[in-house]
């Protein structure tokens, strides 16, 4: 099966007939072969945004949000086969890939309804000499790099708010798992959406295909999701003309369990916060931080569960590679393996849901995204150590608290220094809510009333009566 470049309404090859493979990572076995972007295909999917540009934006709201709906609609209809493919190239179980359609669809569901209230304001000026008008007009073509561990909703959460204001994309989809993405072409595209509004470009080639489109005048803002590490990189690729951006970058979720937690819930959040998507998440729990006085029944409680844990394999062997090494240097410094811990043989890149004790801080599971079903437990004797220990780390996307402590909460969350918190629940990621972190996690936010903003400008007219 050949999988090609959608270019300004047009599925075409990659220059010179260029593919790549893409991996079953469950087998190992090639899942389909797709078109090899040159940075010349790059450029032409970036001449069909900005010639887009213009009519689209006038389109009205209700056109707009009315093919988001429609699109909406049909990934929900198709969502079995949609989930099926997401599977085969990302190996997360049906299940989660299910979940993940109905998350991702929902973006689509939000902005289609925040496309019809775009709206301006109207004052006069303090002295009375004059009228102050504030509109807000669309950002311009955009460029939309995603990862590979939410293959349709990283894409959602930008396009759909895209869309919704009412600009053009270039979308690059992770080589890893670019197919999911090449379906959402053929949904939008029935569901309406005008030939050029949204390009995509698959590419091994990445940053020799991405830096000229980000170096582009025409190209007015850069939407990353995905590590730091290609982050720092694309903002300094961005500075030149200074591009707007907005970063999803990495995580190091802590998730605090007070001596007053209901151990029950904190157990049920521990697992949804450690195992959605396998753990591969920028959300993931990293690292568990529990009161002394819970540690061991918590520890007992939770890898019980994580015994009975239904996982897929992780991506790519690199990645399996990594969250080994992190797991062996964690028994290096000292600690204990409750449950997992050992690479299983056979195909595949699997790795089982595995419990440390006895952490120390020393160990690097402390400060790297593990990104795998790896679940580091550490222990605190206080409130403020608490705090100090969740905010010793460079990232700040999300945290977690379970406590039955209002005022406990409140200084919990007014101290943490995240994004997001989820106080005694294990996942916070809604499309009505403002995602984002802060520190190295990135700027930006996708979803709630925050989410279109991203890709609107504000005019001010002054207005002399
Ligand atoms: P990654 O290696 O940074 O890749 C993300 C995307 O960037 C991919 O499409 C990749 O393309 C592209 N890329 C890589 N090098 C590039 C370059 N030099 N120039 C332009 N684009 C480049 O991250 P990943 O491994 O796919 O994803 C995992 C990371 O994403 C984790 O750190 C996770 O925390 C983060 N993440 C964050 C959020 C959030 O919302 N904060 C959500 C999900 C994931 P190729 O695939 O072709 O290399």
């Amino acid at each position: 099966m050949t999988h090609q470049l959608f270019i300004a309404g047009q599925w075409r090859d990659a220059e010179g007939g260029a593919t790549f493979e893409v991996e079953n990572p469950a087998t190992g076995e090639t899942l389909a072969t797709v078109a090899d972007a040159s940075a010349a295909d790059g450029r032409a999917a970036l001449d069909a945004a900005v010639a887009a540009q213009a009519d689209w934006a006038r389109t009205a709201p209700r056109d707009r949000g009315e093919i988001l709906r429609r699109a909406f609609e049909i990934i929900t209809e198709r969502t079995d086969e949609l989930a099926e493919q997401m599977t085969a190239e990302m190996g997360k179980p049906v299940s989660e890939s299910k979940a993940e359609i109905a998350y991702g669809a929902e973006f689509f569901r939000w902005f289609a309804e925040e496309s019809v209230r775009i709206a301006g304001r109207h004052s006069v000026a303090p002295n009375g000499a004059t009228r102050l008008l504030t509109l807000k007009q669309p950002v311009g073509p955009c460029l939309m790099i995603t990862p590979w561990n939410f293959p349709l909703a990283m894409g959602t959460r930008k396009i759909g708010p895209a869309i919704a204001a009412g600009c053009t994309m270039v979308v690059k989809p992770a080589s890893l798992t670019p197919l999911t993405m090449l379906t959402l072409g053929e949904i939008l595209t029935e569901a309406g959406l005008p030939d050029g509004v949204l390009n995509i470009v698959t590419t091994k080639s990445t940053g020799e295909v991405m830096e000229p489109i980000i170096r582009d005048p025409r190209l007015r803002k850069l939407t990353f999701t995905g590590s730091t590490e290609v982050g720092r990189t694309l903002i300094e690729q961005a500075a030149e003309g200074v591009l707007r951006v907005s970063m999803e970058l990495g995580g190091n979720a802590p998730f605090l369990v007070f001596e007053d937690a209901d151990l029950e819930k904190a157990v049920d959040g521990a697992m949804l916060a450690k195992m959605r998507n396998i753990g591969e998440a920028c959300t993931a729990a990293n690292r568990f931080i529990v009161h002394e006085s819970l540690a061991e029944e918590f520890s007992r409680r939770f890898a019980e569960r994580m015994e009975q844990a239904e996982v897929g394999p992780l991506v790519e062997a690199k990645q399996r590679d990594k969250v080994a090494e992190l797991v062996d240097d964690a028994k290096e410094h000292g600690a204990q393996v409750l449950t997992g811990g050992e690479v299983p043989d056979g195909a595949g890149y699997f790795y089982p849901p595995t419990v440390l004790t006895g952490v120390p801080t020393e160990a690097r599971v402390w400060r790297e995204e593990i990104f795998g079903p790896v679940a580091p437990i550490f222990t605190f004797t206080d409130d403020d150590e608490a705090l100090r220990m969740a905010n010793d780390t460079e990232f700040g996307l999300v945290a977690y608290a379970f406590t039955q402590s209002y005022s406990r909460a409140i200084k919990v969350y007014e101290g943490l220094e995240t994004g997001m918190v989820g106080i005694n629940q294990g996942v916070v990621s809604n499309p009505a809510a403002p995602f984002g972190g802060m520190k190295a996690s990135g700027f930006g936010r996708e979803g709630g009333d925050e989410g279109i903003e991203e890709y609107l400008e504000t005019k001010y007219v002054g207005l002399a009566p």
